[in-house]
């Protein structure tokens, strides 16, 4: 059924179909869809919603709007607009359905999650409908940073998903890449982002697939520590990465680096047809 949203809700997707977004706040599919299809009328093409792919960026609302003003989904979608034959949809907790109705992660190939404080009131029901959505449908879910602990992430991994210190004193991170075989480290060498809060290994979670990205953090007292950061697996039919950097505090998401590494995750995550 459709859900009922503002003019003010629209106002922001309309800017965001203009960008190359499909639409942000109060989404459903019905609306993305028509969305889609304005965007391919607008280039004279035959509409042809169902041959893009599509990719959801969630997040929780709780990043400080000095450095994300329209939040990390967003900042993230922004810098996922170069791909081509996407649809890139934003959706947030406070959204309906806390942003996943049905429709809109059905159409999902790739989900990208980031939470913090309001793990908890991710509804159980939808965090099941996720899982299945990757293990029995094949779709791809990026976790950033503190999503480590997101109920999604944690029940895809099947282990607590600890890490075994989180500790504000760095000052930066130096992230190089581990398997520069792997799709998602395509045209990424090392570098160096603002990084305030470091997370330390081990993490507890089933051995990985792959670990493509390690990284060093210097910290306020010039020592270092190094620790993985981008690691992947399958889980059932889906492919799961997840990626450390991404403090609210921290404007990453803007980082060139980090906007490579995430387009070639969403390529990657994608079930291949
Ligand atoms: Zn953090």
């Amino acid at each position: 059924m459709a859900q009922e949203f503002s003019r003010r809700e629209l106002l922001w997707p309309g800017a965001a179909v203009a960008a190359g977004l499909v639409l942000g706040a109060g989404l459903n599919a019905d609306a993305a869809e028509e969305s889609t299809k304005k965007r391919k009328k607008g280039k004279g093409k035959k509409a042809k919603a169902d041959a893009n792919r599509c990719v959801v960026v969630w997040s929780e609302g709780t990043a400080p709007k000095k450095v994300y003003p329209n939040d990390i989904n967003t900042a993230i979608a922004e810098g996922l607009k170069e791909l081509q034959g996407w649809d890139i949809v934003v959706a947030n907790l406070s959204d309906p359905d806390q942003g996943l109705p049905a429709k809109v992660l059905n159409r999902a190939d790739v989900l990208i999650w980031w939470g913090h404080q309001k793990h908890n009131q991710v509804k159980d029901e939808l965090v099941d409908r996720i899982v299945k959505r990757v293990k029995e449908g094949g779709m791809g879910f990026i976790s950033l940073h503190s999503s480590h602990f997101a109920k999604p992430n944690k029940k895809l991994m099947g282990t607590p998903c600890t890490w075994g210190a989180y500790v504000g004193d760095s000052l930066t991170l130096k992230v190089s890449v581990k398997d520069p075989s792997h799709p998602i480290a395509k045209d990424v060498k090392e570098f160096t982002i603002e990084h305030n809060e470091r997370y330390s290994d081990p993490y507890a979670v089933p051995t990985p697939k792959a670990v493509v990205f390690t990284g060093v953090a210097t910290l306020k007292d010039g020592k270092t520590d190094p620790s993985q950061q981008g690691l992947t697996w399958e889980v059932g039919k889906g492919k799961v990465f997840y990626f450390q950097p991404g403090h609210e505090t921290n404007p990453v998401f803007f980082d060139p680096n980090i906007r490579k590494i995430m387009a070639n995750a969403v390529q990657w995550a994608a079930r291949s047809v």
